[in-house]
């Protein structure tokens, strides 16, 4: 299987139970659940690869896995040269997260993944993954996970989404991000000069 995580540490932790369900109701179309949720989730169904995703609460912390002891949630799946693979997964760690709101920007991060690497991106590859990077950290942690009252959400709520002091920090928010999170796969060299190669063609910043 293969993975890689990209979220950063929370503090208080949330029980297991708490986590099914606040992602049933995440998951539940006919909810007020999340529409990024269902937009994404429906475009990764529709793809053979994606169509048997699961997406499943773990109930903590094991030790001998290093991706429940330092992620939010992890995407797994199989190598995309396997004429067989085994359907993907989301996994969230319950134990990582702390809020309703922490899972659901965890999740879209890992939807992001998983629907690029559906449509055929080998995040085995560093300007893959750092292209992936770019598009999940842009729409959640420069994007809907933005606190109102920081330096984006500030910009971004009196000048407008598209005004331009707006879209320059996140922009910059966006470069970093990938760069920190591509960084734990590939080194901080190489997910530098990935983020950099791949940016503008992967960047939207309307999404
Ligand atoms: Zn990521």
């Amino acid at each position: 299987m293969k993975d890689h995580n990209c979220l950063r540490l929370a503090t208080r932790p949330m029980e297991s139970a708490a986590c099914e369900a606040v992602l049933r109701k995440l998951l539940d179309a006919t909810s007020s659940g999340s529409g990024a949720v269902r937009e994404l989730l429906r475009a990764i169904q529709s793809t053979p690869l994606g169509k048997d995703m699961g997406i499943v609460c773990t109930s903590g912390s094991d030790p001998d896995d290093e991706r429940t002891t330092t992620a939010r949630a992890y995407f797994a799946a199989d190598a995309l040269s396997n004429p067989n693979p085994r359907p993907p997964d989301i996994v969230l760690v319950a134990t990582q997260l702390k809020s309703a709101r922490e899972l659901e920007h965890a999740l879209v991060h890992e939807l992001v993944h998983a629907l690029d690497h559906v449509n055929g991106m080998d995040m085995t590859q560093c300007d893959a993954l750092a292209c992936s990077e770019v598009r999940a950290n842009g729409k959640v942690e420069c994007g809907m996970a933005v606190q109102p009252w920081s330096a984006i959400g500030l910009a971004c709520g009196a000048g407008g989404a598209d005004s331009r002091l707006c879209l320059a920090l996140r922009r910059r928010c966006t470069l970093q991000s990938a760069v920190r999170a591509t960084g734990n796969v590939f080194g901080p060299d190489d997910a530098l000069a990935s983020v950099h190669r791949v940016f503008d063609q992967c960047h939207n910043p309307a999404l």
